[in-house]
């Protein structure tokens, strides 16, 4: 039996650690060698600190390790960030100077020109850009980042669209889940029967991270794709999963028939498929005319499937749908693990073991 290449989780207390955690917990590649948080935490049995959300039990294992500060050296050719977005940069700068592939949800590296902003299925070839940070920046380790929750699902769901027909326009409005937040997150008479029209930052996060994802790699790093993107963002009193509304233009018109047949058909290239966490299909379209729903199709390819439905004509722009994504998985913990299997199918974790 081949070993499996140790990782380390930072930010191992949050929402998103947590369930970096629960994935890894029992991994066919990977296995947790290391926990890290704050210092509030670092010291202190993980199954103690941790307030555990998630709906498996916690593994006996991994709660009887003892939280570490989030500084290198820690065991992991991996290293998850789930950090706090504030405090994220020079740690994971540190852990990649170390030595370490770090994977990080945080905002803070995302729009760099050297780092990659990733979502395997749609442009699985800008890992590349790895190679040129090394150089630049003298580090053995990297930085590979994945996109904010609320855009990995938008993207994935427009790249094939994009691919076949080229948008040129877009606009999106999302109801988005409170665990987007974090732990505790938004306070609940906040939210309790309400809509929050506002999360800080989350528009211009869309905006531009949309156009990097779906851009060329090009000479001097990702040339952004050109279409205009006008989004707007709000907080629902979901739990789990962001649901969003969307229309597009494209540069020529474009039949819900034709889109919903380049959706159906969409398929990973072959480096990203066999991964083990990536859904087949990853793009789930449902043509009953209520859906997508949090409650009912957020699981779909264990919440890395993202579900289309409602495509339709738009008397503004071409085509006008509804998409859902996990926010915690396809739009965090799970992509970013998918992106740590993408480095090893791509031969760079070798000797790691
Ligand atoms: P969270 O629940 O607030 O967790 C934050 C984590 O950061 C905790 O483990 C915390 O440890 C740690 N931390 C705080 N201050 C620290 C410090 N000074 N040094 C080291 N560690 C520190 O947040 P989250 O929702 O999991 O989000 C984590 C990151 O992922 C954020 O950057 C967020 O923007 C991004 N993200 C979140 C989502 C989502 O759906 N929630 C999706 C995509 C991206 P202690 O417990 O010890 O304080």
């Amino acid at each position: 039996m081949t070993a499996k290449i140790p990782v380390c989780v930072l930010g191992a207390t949050g929402t998103v650690g947590q369930k970096f955690v629960r994935l890894l917990a029992d991994h066919p590649w990977f296995e947790i060698a290391a926990v890290a948080a704050s210092s509030a935490s670092a010291g202190r049995r993980y199954g103690d600190v941790v307030r555990w959300r998630e709906t498996v039990e916690l593994p006996g294992a991994i709660a009887d390790l003892t939280v570490r500060e989030s500084a290198p050296p820690l065991p992991g050719a991996v290293a998850f960030s789930a950090l706090d977005a504030e405090v994220a940069g020079p740690i994971e700068q540190a852990f990649a100077r170390a030595g370490a592939f770090v994977v990080t949800n945080t905002r803070t590296h995302r729009m760099e020109l050297d780092v990659p902003l990733l979502i395997p299925e749609a442009n699985a070839d800008h890992l590349a850009l790895i190679d040129r940070q090394r150089e630049s920046r003298g580090w053995s380790g990297a930085i590979l980042a994945n996109p904010n929750c609320s855009t990995a699902a938008l993207v994935l769901a427009l790249a094939p669209l994009h691919q076949a027909f080229g948008l040129e326009k877009l606009f999106v409005s999302t109801m988005q889940a409170v665990s987007g937040a974090g732990y505790p997150g938004v306070a609940s008479l906040d939210t309790l029967g309400n809509v929050i029209p506002y999360i800080g930052g989350e528009e211009e996060k869309i905006e531009r991270e949309s156009r990097k994802i779906l851009g060329t790699l090009g000479p001097s790093g990702v040339e952004a794709a050109s279409f205009a993107v006008s989004a707007h963002t709000n907080r629902v009193a979901v739990i789990d999963g962001h649901l969003e509304t969307v229309s597009v233009g494209f540069r020529r018109r474009v039949t819900p028939d034709e889109a919903i047949t380049v959706l159906r058909e969409f398929r990973a290239p072959p480096c990203v498929a066999d991964l083990p966490s990536s859904p087949n299909p990853p793009v789930e379209v449902d043509s009953r005319a209520d859906r997508p729903q949090p409650r009912l199709d957020l699981e779909r390819g264990r919440g890395m499937a993202v579900t289309v439905g409602r495509v339709r004509p738009c008397p503004i722009l071409d085509l006008r749908l509804v998409l859902l994504g996990h926010n915690t998985i396809r739009g965090a913990a799970g992509q970013a693990v998918q992106i740590a299997e993408l480095l090893k199918a791509d031969g760079r974790l070798e000797g790691r073991a």
